[in-house]
C-alpha cells in the first residue's frame, strides 16, 4: 500500500515553498499526500524562527505526534526548516522520538534521508552551506493548492544584517540562481499550464548583484542570456538586474502575471519600477517593507534608508506604476522605541496610504544584535496598546483604498470556492486583493469557473481586508496542457 505523508508549514513564503519542495519529492519517491496528520506514515513540520513561539509550536506538536509514535512504529517524524537549522541537536535532545532533522540548506536531501532512517535510525544532517546542485535549486513545480501558479525562488540566503532578523544565520548568505536556468523552469511551468509566477528571495531586487564577470566566464550562468543583451551601451553593466529577470519571465508564452516578494526598499531601482510600469503582466503591487517609521530606530535596525528616503521611493513608485497596491511589514515595539519613535511610525504608515500591512510585535531572536539591548527592551503592555494604534491606521488607509475600488471592474483569477460562504467564489485581483463573489447560476458549471480561470467581477463591497463582488464574465478558463500533479495538504 502507499504510504502517506502529511506536511504542517510555520511561516512565510519561503518555508511554503520549502514545503511544496518537500511533498514534491515524497511525491516522486511514491508517497501520496494526506490531509489528516494522525493516519499519515510521515509527519513533516516545517519550522520557523522568525518571530516567537516558534520553539513553543514545535515542541507542542511534537508532543502530540509522541503518542502517535508510541502506538505505530514506522510512524516518522521529520523537523525540517529554520527552527532546525538552528537549533539542529537540541530537537532530537528534547524529542528524542523525532526521525529526521533536516536544516534550510538541504531540504532537497528529505526523501534520501527519510529512507535511510529505516536502516541507519534517527539522522540530524544539518548544513552550513547550501548545496548548489540542481535539484536544491530547482523549483518543486506549480503550488500542490493552486496549480496554476507557482513560486520560483530566484535568490537564497541575505547578504544584509537587520539588528532584529535571524535569516542570514539560518538562511545563509546571498546567491542568485542562474539567469537561464530561471527562464529555462518557467518555460516549463507554463507549459504545464502555469499563469502566474511569483519570483521569491529574502531581498529580491537585489537579484543579480553576485552574478559577476567571473561568474559569467566560469559558465555559472548563461551567457547567451545574460551576455551582451544585458551590457550597457559602454558595457559597463555586466550583471542583469531584477527588472531584467521580470520582463523576460514577463515575455514568456503562456505567463500572464508575474510577482515578487520581498524586495528590499534600499535596493528599489528605477528599472525595477521601469520594468513594473512598462510591462503589463508584471502585476500593479508592491510589497515595500518599512519596519519602523523613526529614522533613529531604522539606523539602529540598519535598515539602510531614512523615513524620507523611504516615502520619496515610494512616491516615485506611486507616480511611475498606474494604479499601484502598497503593502507592507512593520515591527513595533523594536528594543528603545520611545513613545516619539512610534508616533513617527504611525505618521509614515498614514502617510504612506497601505493598502495593508503585517504588523508584527518585535521578538528577540537569539544571536541577533538586537537581542542583546535587552536594558532597552519595551514593556508587553506599551507595545500591545501601540500595535492596537497601528492597526487602526493601517485599517483606515486600507479601507478608503478599497471602497474606493466599488464600481470598478477587476480582472481576477480564480482561487476556488470562497473558504467562509461555498456558494461564493475567492480569488485575487492584478493587486492581489482577495475578493469574494457570487456565482451566479449561469456560471455555475465547475469547469468553466474551475481555479485558475480569469474572471471578470464587479466591486459592490468593501472592508480592510477583502473585496466582495459580482461576477459579469469569464474572460479565460484555464488550459493545462500537461496533466498537473495536484495534491491536498
Ligand atoms: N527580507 C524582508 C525585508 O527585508 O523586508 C523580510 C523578511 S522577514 C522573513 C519578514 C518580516 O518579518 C520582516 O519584514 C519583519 O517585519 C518581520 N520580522 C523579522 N524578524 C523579526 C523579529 N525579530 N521580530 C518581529 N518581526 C520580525
Ligand atoms: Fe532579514 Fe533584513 Fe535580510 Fe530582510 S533584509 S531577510 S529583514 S536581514
Amino acid at each position: 500500500m502507499e504510504k502517506s505523508f502529511f506536511v504542517r508549514t510555520f511561516g512565510c513564503q519561503m518555508n511554503e515553498h520549502d514545503s511544496e519542495r518537500i511533498s514534491n519529492l515524497l511525491i516522486r519517491d511514491g508517497y501520496v499526500s494526506s490531509d489528516n496528520a494522525l493516519t499519515a506514515d510521515v509527519v513533516v513540520l516545517n519550522t520557523c524562527c522568525i518571530r516567537e513561539n516558534a520553539d513553543t509550536k514545535l515542541y507542542g506538536n511534537l508532543g502530540h505526534l509522541k503518542a502517535i509514535k508510541d502506538e505505530r512504529e514506522d510512524f516518522k517524524i521529520v523537523v525540517a526548516g529554520c527552527l532546525a537549522q538552528k537549533d539542529r541537536d537540541l530537537i532530537r535532545k528534547r524529542a528524542p522520538w523525532v526521525d529526521l532533522v533536516v536544516g534550510t540548506h538541504n531540504v532537497s536531501r528529505v526523501a534520501t534521508l527519510l529512507e535511510e532512517t529505516s536502516t541507519k535510525g534517527p539522522i540530524v544532517e544539518i548544513l552550513e552551506e547550501s548545496i548548489l546542485d540542481q535539484e536544491f535549486f530547482s523549483s518543486p513545480g506549480p503550488r500542490l493548492s493552486l496549480p496554476y501558479s507557482a513560486y520560483v525562488t530566484v535568490q537564497i540566503g541575505c547578504d544584509n544584517n537587520c539588528a532584529f532578523c535571524i535569516v542570514p544565520q539560518v538562511r545563509g548568505k546571498e546567491i542568485s540562481r542562474p539567469f537561464g536556468e530561471l527562464l529555462g523552469e518557467v518555460r516549463q511551468l507554463a507549459q504545464d499550464g502555469v499563469t502566474e509566477i511569483t519570483l521569491l528571495g529574502q531581498n529580491v531586487n537585489s537579484y543579480g548583484r553576485d552574478l559577476t564577470v567571473d561568474a559569467r566566464r566560469s559558465g555559472v550562468f548563461d551567457s547567451k542570456i545574460v551576455g551582451e543583451q544585458y551590457l550597457s551601451e559602454e558595457g559597463a553593466r555586466l550583471r542583469p538586474l531584477f527588472g531584467d529577470l521580470m520582463r523576460e519571465v514577463a515575455q514568456i508564452d503562456g505567463i500572464s502575471r508575474v510577482r515578487f516578494t520581498s524586495p528590499h526598499p534600499k535596493d528599489l531601482r528605477p528599472e525595477t519600477i521601469e520594468a513594473m510600469a512598462s510591462t503589463k503582466e508584471i502585476m500593479n503591487h508592491l510589497h515595500f517593507p518599512l519596519q519602523s517609521g523613526s529614522d533613529r530606530i531604522l539606523a539602529l535596525m540598519h535598515r539602510g534608508y531614512s523615513a524620507e528616503r523611504y516615502l520619496e521611493k515610494l512616491r516615485d513608485a506611486r507616480l511611475g506604476i498606474d494604479d499601484l497596491a502598497v503593502t507592507t511589514d512593520i515591527i513595533v515595539g523594536f528594543p528603545g522605541e520611545t513613545e516619539e519613535d512610534f508616533e513617527a511610525t504611525l505618521e509614515v504608515a498614514a502617510s504612506a496610504q497601505y493598502d495593508g500591512a503585517y504588523t508584527f510585535i518585535y521578538s528577540p531572536r537569539p544571536g541577533t544584535e538586537a537581542a542583546a539591548m535587552v536594558d532597552r527592551f519595551i514593556a508587553p503592555e506599551v507595545i500591545s496598546d501601540r500595535f492596537d494604534r497601528l492597526k487602526v491606521v493601517i485599517e483606515r488607509s486600507a479601507l478608503a483604498r478599497h471602497e474606493a475600488r466599488i464600481g470598478r471592474v477587476e480582472e481576477v483569477l480564480v482561487e476556488g470556492p470562497s473558504k467562509k460562504n461555498p456558494d461564493h467564489m475567492s480569488g485575487r485581483t492584478a493587486q492581489n486583493k482577495l475578493v469574494h463573489f457570487n456565482k451566479e447560476p449561469q456560471f455555475n458549471s465547475a469547469e468553466r469557473l474551475g481555479v485558475g480561470s480569469y474572471v471578470e467581477v464587479e466591486i459592490t463591497s468593501a472592508t480592510p481586508y477583502f473585496l466582495r463582488g459580482r461576477l459579469l464574465n469569464v474572460v479565460r478558463s484555464p488550459r493545462h496542457r500537461r496533466k498537473l500533479q495536484v495534491a491536498a495538504y
